[in-house]
């Protein structure tokens, strides 16, 4: 695998691989990598003749700067990993050549999508994703961008992005790889206890519930139902579970059978915000 940091450096990689002809996958990330991420390198490597792979903490994108502070930076091991994942290219920029000193800041019009859930919570976040994906996209211009369901209103914003800017790369949505016990991982999950592992697992079991009840339930009473069972594990506050159209995020009135619905939650649990979701 070979290791760029410099933005003049992958844009030579990138000018050669696309001499060749050859497809590129493209997996970004902000590190501290676990099975997901893998299991998107997978997919790229499956599709594309070539994998790169970012690692990037991108402050842009994180409204509270405790949870930045906090994040877990693990670059050793994510190489290792990245290596036996049999990575062609990872791309390991600083914070300056991502975003260099006379860059302008630009805004993006993502519409609706941008201000609810993750957006009404998370004031700016989708704006932070929308600006490093469009960089990255910019510079690599791979024929795909491999991310997961795991943030799933994320990859609501990143097609829209890819509208917006008119790119040419296809995204495909890869899914959430879990625990055995149900739990979703995550980056974040490193900074939870023992105990606090356990507890996390009510996520994906209210999830589950809610697909079970979601045709003998209004999607209201359901959210409250499942809400209940993640503060009696422990969680608190909760951001929200909602029942949703899978298209824009707005929630189910009524459901019906044969209806697309995804279920979306985010509470903490002590310091530690998750995030989980499920289609059904
Ligand atoms: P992150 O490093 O958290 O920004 O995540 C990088 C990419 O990995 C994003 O596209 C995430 O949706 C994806 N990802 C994170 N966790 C998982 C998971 N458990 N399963 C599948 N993909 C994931």
């Amino acid at each position: 695998m070979i290791i760029l940091k410099k933005v003049a450096d992958l844009n030579k990689v990138v000018a050669s691989i696309h001499k060749t002809g050859k497809s590129t996958g493209f997996v970004p990330t902000m590190g501290a990598l676990h099975e997901g991420h893998l299991s998107l390198i997978e997919q790229s490597r499956k599709i594309a003749d070539v994998t790169i792979c970012s690692i990037f903490v991108n402050p842009t994108q994180f409204n509270d700067p405790e949870d930045l502070k906090k994040y877990p930076i693990t670059t050793d091991q994510d190489i290792t990993l990245l290596e036996s994942a049999k990575v062609d290219y990872l791309f390991l920029p600083t914070v300056e050549e991502i975003y260099p000193k006379d860059s302008p800041k630009k805004h993006y019009d993502l519409g609706q999508i941008e201000t609810v859930l993750e957006g009404a919570h998370r004031p700016g976040h989708f704006q932070g994703v929308a600006e490093v994906i469009d960089r990255l996209l910019t510079l690599i211009k791979p024929s795909y961008i491999i991310m997961g369901q795991k943030d799933f209103q994320q990859v609501k914003v990143v097609t829209k992005l890819i509208e917006l800017i008119g790119s040419q790369t296809k995204l495909v949505t890869s899914p959430t790889h879990r625990e055995q016990t149900g739990l979703a991982l995550s980056s974040r999950n490193a900074r939870l206890s023992q105990q606090e592992l356990q507890q996390a697992t009510a996520i994906s079991k209210a999830l589950l519930y809610g697909r079970q009840h979601i045709k003998d339930t209004d999607p209201r009473t359901l959210e409250q139902e499942m809400s209940s069972q993640l503060m009696a594990a422990g969680f608190g506050p909760i951001d929200y579970v909602a029942i949703c159209h899978p298209n824009n995020l707005s929630p189910i009135q009524q459901y019906q059978t044969g209806m697309d619905v995804v279920i979306l939650v985010a509470a903490f649990l002590g310091q530690v915000r998750l995030i989980d979701n499920m289609l059904i």
